[in-house]
C-alpha cells in the first residue's frame, strides 16, 4: 500500500465508531472461517485420547485392578506430566501463531467519522466506506462508489485471470484484487455472508494443517510405534517363557512401549516452528506459514526482484541532460528541496525540470514531528524529481495548480514510462511523457541522449528520458501527437549500507543472489559488481530481447528490463534445477511469482496482494533480514534433529536393554516403573529444552541443506543407532557387573541409562559461536533430572514407587561416572551437528 493519499470524490463520513462497533458486535467479524478457540478441557482431551497414552491408562487400569498401588501412581504420574508438558507446548505455540496472524492480518482503508482510517479487515462491517488502491485485495463485498480505471482480478472467485472492468455502482466481490486504478465503495457483505465466505470451503487455507516436516515426522512417530510394539511383544514372550507373571509382564511391555515412543515428538516439533517463527517476526521477517520456517532452512538461491531490497530506496537526481545535451549536477540531500543545480538554469532544463513535476503523482512532505527530514510519498523516484524541480526554482504545488492534469496513462512495468496531459493557463494542452530512455526516445532522432542514457546507467544511476508536446486539441494519452524530448534525468539510489555484507553472507551460506529488476543494463550491472555478485566478463540478462531460456537462465546472476511475468519463468526454471528458491516482490503482477517460489518474500511496503501470495513478509524491506531468517530456519532444523538424535538413542536403547537382559541373566533388566520413570525424565524436560539451544556458529556458513535429504539423513540414523549401542552397551555392562558384586544391578541399570540419556541430551548440545546466548534451560533441566534420578534409589518411598533398593554412594557416583561414556563418545566423535 503506499502512502499517497488522494481525496477525491464527494466528501464521505461514513460509520461513526460507536455503530461501526454495534455492527462488529451483531454481524460478527469479517473473517471467512473464524479461528476456532480450544479450551483446556478439549486440548486434556486429546492428550488423552492419544493412543499410547490410552494404552497406558488401560494398563493402569490393570495395575489398579490387581491393587498395584505403586505402579498405578507411577502411570498417573506418568499421564498426568505428559499430559501437561502436551497442553503447554500446544497453548505456547497456538499463542506464537496466533500473535503472527495478528501481525500478518491485512487492513483495510476506511472513512469513519469523516476521516481515513487504517483498520485491520477482520473489524469491517456493512456500510464501511472502504478505499481501494492498486495492489488491495478486496476485503469484503462492496458496492463501488467510485471506479478510476479500475480492473479487477476475479481468479479468485472465478477462476478467470483477464481483468475485468468495473464501475461506480457495480459489485466488487471480497477476494478479488484492484489490479489497476483505484476505487471505492461501501460494503454489503462481510465474513462468512461475502462472495468469499460462501466458497470457504474450495478457498485453500492460508495456513494448512501440517508442514511437510511434521508430516515426515508423523510417519516417522508410527513406525517407531510400530517397532517399539513387535519389541515389547518380544519382551514380553521371553519373559513369560522365562516363567514371569503373565499380568507383569504385560504391564512391563506396555510401559516398554511408552518409554520407548517419543510422545513428546509432535509437540516439541510444532512448538520449535512456531517460537522459531515468533523470533523471526521479532527481526522484522514475519513468516506468514510455519511451514515457511523449515522451508527457509534449505533455500538456495534468493532472487531479489528489485533495487530498493538491497539500496535504501531513498532516491535523489544527480545529473541532468537537456534536449541539446547540455549536463547539470545537481546536490542536496534526500528530498529536501534545497539543493543546487551546476550551469545555467536555461530554458531547456526548465523544461525538463517542470515536466518531470508534472508527469508525477508523489509529493514531498515537509519535516514534522514524526520525521526530522523531508519525506517522500508516493514513488520515491517522483518525489526525486519534485525535489529536482525544486532546485531548479519550481514550485511543484503551484506547477501542478496551474496546469491540472486532465487525462493520463500511469505507469506501468511492461511499459515503463508514463504520460500525462495537462491544461496550460493559455488553454492549451501539454502533453509529458517520462520512463525508460529507449521507450521514450527515438533512436533516429535521439541517439546523442541514448548515448548519454547508457552511460550514466553505467555509472549505477537510473535514468528516465523525459519528452513534450504542447497542442491545441486534446491528446489521448496512449496515443499522443509527436513528443520532443527535453532530457534526461539520472537518479541515484545508494546501496544500503549493509547490502554488500548481506551479499558476502548469503554467498558464504551457499545460498546464491540474483538480482532481477525492471532497471536498465547498465544500471544493473554498476549494482552488480558492487555487490560483488556479478564478475567482470559476466553477462547480464536481458528480458525486453525475448524470452529467457534455461540455459541463460543457468548461468545469470543480474536480470535487467525484466517484466514481471519473467520472474515467473526464472522460479520455474530453478525449481526445475532442483533449486529452492526464494523471490522478492511487491507489485500486482509479482503475486504469482511469489506463489510459485518455496518462499514468496513480499515487501512490508508492497501491495496486500503480494503479501497474502507470499509466505514470508519483510517488514523494514531489507534483504539481509532473510539471511538472518535463513540463518533461523536451520537453527530450528537443527534443534528438531537434535531432539530426534537424543529421543530416538535413548528409545532405541530402552528397547535393547530390555531385550539383551533376559540372555544376560536378568529376565527383567527394569521394572515397568522405572521405565516409565526414565521416561519421564529422559524425554520431558530435557527434550523440550532442546529445542531452544542457540544456532551453531557456522549455521550461516555452511551449504544449504538438500531438499531431498531425510530428516534421519546426514548422519543422524547413524548417531541414532551409534548412541542407542553406547547406551545400552554402557548400561548392560554396569549391570552384569553389579550382579558380580553381588549388588542390587536392577537400581544399578536404572541410575545408569537415566545417567547416560541426560549425557546424550548434553552431547548433542549446539556450538555456539563464542558470545553468543546460551541456552541455560538445557542444563537446568539436566541437573533437575540428575536429582530426580538420584532420589529414585535415595528416597525410601521410591523404593516402593519403583522397586529401587538403596544404593552406597560410591556405587552412586560409579554409575555416573560409567553413565559419561555415550554422551563423551558421541560428543567427541560427532562431527559438527546438522
Ligand atoms: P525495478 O525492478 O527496479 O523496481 P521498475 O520495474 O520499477 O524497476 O522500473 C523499470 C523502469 O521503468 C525504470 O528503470 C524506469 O526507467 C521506468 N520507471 C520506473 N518507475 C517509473 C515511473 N514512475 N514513471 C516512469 N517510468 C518509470
Ligand atoms: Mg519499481
Amino acid at each position: 500500500m503506499t502512502n499517497l493519499v488522494q481525496t477525491t470524490g464527494p466528501a464521505v463520513r461514513g460509520l461513526s465508531d460507536a455503530e461501526a462497533a454495534a455492527r462488529l458486535a451483531a454481524d460478527g467479524p469479517n473473517l471467512v472461517a473464524p479461528p476456532r478457540r480450544h479450551g483446556v478441557g478439549y486440548r486434556v482431551g486429546r492428550q488423552l485420547a492419544d493412543p499410547l497414552v490410552a494404552l497406558l491408562l488401560a494398563a493402569g487400569v490393570v495395575t489398579a485392578a490387581l491393587g498395584d498401588v505403586p505402579d498405578t501412581l507411577i502411570i498417573l504420574l506418568v499421564v498426568a506430566v505428559n499430559t501437561v508438558i502436551g497442553v503447554v507446548q500446544e497453548v505456547r505455540a497456538d499463542a506464537a501463531i496466533s500473535a503472527l496472524d495478528r501481525m500478518a492480518a491485512p487492513v483495510a482503508r476506511v472513512v469513519r467519522d469523516g476521516r481515513d482510517r487504517l483498520v485491520p479487515a477482520a473489524e469491517l462491517v456493512r456500510g464501511d466506506h472502504v478505499r481501494l488502491e492498486a495492489g488491495d485485495v478486496v476485503p469484503a463485498d462492496l458496492e463501488l462508489t467510485e471506479a478510476q480505471r479500475a480492473t479487477f482480478d476475479e481468479s479468485a472467485l472465478t477462476g478467470e485471470s483477464v481483468p475485468v472492468h468495473r464501475f461506480a455502482t457495480e459489485p466488487a466481490g471480497a477476494g478479488t484484487v484492484l489490479a489497476g486504478g483505484r476505487a471505492a465503495g461501501t460494503v454489503t457483505a462481510t465474513g462468512p455472508a461475502s462472495a468469499l465466505g460462501r466458497i470457504a470451503d474450495l478457498v485453500s487455507r492460508t495456513r494448512p494443517g501440517l508442514t511437510p516436516l511434521q508430516r515426515r515426522l508423523t510417519a516417522l512417530g508410527r513406525l517407531l510405534g510400530v517397532t517399539a510394539v513387535v519389541v515389547s511383544s518380544l519382551v514380553f514372550a521371553l519373559g513369560v517363557l522365562a516363567g514371569q507373571p503373565v499380568t507383569r509382564m504385560a504391564i512391563t511391555a506396555v510401559s516398554l512401549v511408552v518409554a520407548a515412543v517419543p510422545e513428546s515428538l509432535p509437540a516439541v516439533v510444532t512448538l520449535a516452528l512456531a517460537l522459531g517463527a515468533r523470533r523471526m517476526a521479532r527481526t522484522r521477517a514475519i513468516p506468514r506459514q510455519l511451514h515457511a520456517v523449515e522451508t527457509l532452512g534449505s533455500v538456495t538461491v534468493i532472487a531479489s526482484d528489485k533495487t530498493g531490497t538491497l539500496t535504501e530506496n531513498r532516491m535523489t537526481v544527480q545529473r541532468a541532460v537537456t534536449a541539446d545535451g547540455t549536463r547539470h549536477t545537481v546536490t542536496g540531500t534526500g528530498y529536501d528541496p534545497a539543493g543546487t543545480v551546476s550551469g545555467d538554469i536555461s530554458e531547456g532544463l526548465r523544461t525538463l525540470a517542470r515536466a518531470g513535476a508534472l508527469c508525477n503523482d508523489a509529493s514531498l512532505l515537509p519535516p514534522d514531528g514524526e520525521h526530522s527530514h523531508w519525506a517522500a510519498a508516493g514513488d520515491p523516484m517522483e518525489a526525486a524529481l519534485l525535489a529536482f524541480a525544486a532546485r531548479c526554482g519550481f514550485d511543484p504545488d503551484a506547477e501542478r495548480t496551474a496546469a491540472p492534469r486532465v487525462a493520463e496513462q500511469p505507469f506501468d512495468q511492461a511499459h515503463r514510462r508514463m504520460t500525462t496531459v495537462h491544461r496550460t493557463p493559455d488553454g492549451r494542452y501539454l502533453t509529458t511523457r517520462k520512463g525508460a530512455p529507449e521507450t521514450v526516445l527515438d533512436p533516429d532522432r535521439h541517439g546523442d541522449l541514448l548515448a548519454a542514457a547508457a552511460e550514466l546507467a553505467t555509472a549505477g544511476l537510473r535514468v528516465l528520458a523525459v519528452a513534450t508536446a504542447v497542442t491545441v486539441g486534446r491528446p489521448d494519452p496512449a496515443a499522443p501527437p509527436p513528443l520532443h524530448a527535453a532530457g534526461l534525468v539520472a537518479i541515484g539510489d545508494p546501496l544500503r549500507a549493509t547490502a554488500r555484507d548481506t551479499a558476502a553472507e548469503f554467498a558464504r551460506s551457499g545460498v546464491h543472489l540474483l538480482l532481477i529488476t525492471g532497471d536498465h543494463p547498465g544500471t544493473a550491472t554498476a549494482i552488480g559488481r558492487d555487490l560483488g555478485i556479478l564478475e567482470p566478463g559476466d553477462e547480464v540478462a536481458r528480458g525486453d530481447l525475448g524470452p529467457l531460456t534455461a540455459g541463460t537462465i543457468e548461468k545469470t546472476r543480474v536480470y535487467a528490463r525484466t517484466r514481471p511475468e519473467q520472474k515467473l519463468d526464472i522460479v520455474a526454471a530453478l525449481q526445475d534445477r532442483g533449486e529452492v528458491v526464494a523471490m522478492t516482490g511487491d507489485g500486482v503482477n509479482d503475486a504469482p511469482a511469489l506463489r510459485r517460489a518455496d518462499i514468496g518474500v513480499a515487501m512490508g511496503s508492497g501491495t496486500e496482494v503480494a503479501r497474502q501470495a507470499a509466505e514470508l513478509v519483510l517488514v523494514d524491506d531489507n534483504l539481509g533480514t532473510v539471511a538472518d531468517a535463513i540463518g533461523e530456519g536451520r537453527r530450528i532444523y537443527d534443534n528438531i534433529r537434535r531432539f530426534l538424535r537424543y529421543a530416538l538413542s535413548g528409545g532405541l536403547a530402552e528397547l535393547l536393554v530390555m531385550l539383551a537382559g533376559p540372555l544376560l541373566g536378568m529376565p527383567l533388566a527394569l521394572l515397568p516403573a522405572q521405565l516409565l520413570w526414565i521416561n519421564l525424565l529422559t524425554h520431558g524436560v530435557p527434550g523440550v529444552a532442546l529445542g531452544a539451544e542457540p544456532a551453531e556458529a557456522d549455521v550461516l556458513r555452511r551449504p544449504p541443506r538438500s531438499p531431498q535429504e531425510s530428516v534421519l539423513g546426514a548422519g543422524l540414523l547413524r548417531d541414532v543407532l551409534t548412541g542407542a549401542g553406547l547406551l545400552a552397551t554402557v548400561t548392560l555392562a554396569a549391570g552384569v557387573t553389579a550382579q558380580r558384586l553381588d549388588l542390587p544391578w536392577q537400581s544399578v541399570m536404572f541410575l545408569v541409562l537415566g545417567f547416560a540419556q541426560l549425557g546424550v541430551a548434553l552431547a548433542v548440545r549446539a556450538r555456539p559461536a563464542p558470545g553468543a546466548g546460551r541456552n541455560r534451560s538445557l542444563p537446568a533441566a539436566v541437573v533437575v533430572c540428575l536429582l530426580l534420578q538420584v532420589a529414585g534409589v535415595l528416597a525410601a518411598p521410591m523404593h516402593t514407587l519403583l522397586g529401587t533398593a538403596p544404593l552406597p554412594l560410591a556405587t552412586i557416583l560409579a554409575c555416573c561416572a560409567v553413565a559419561t561414556v555415550p554422551g563423551a563418545v558421541l560428543r567427541i566423535a560427532g562431527r559438527r551437528d546438522r
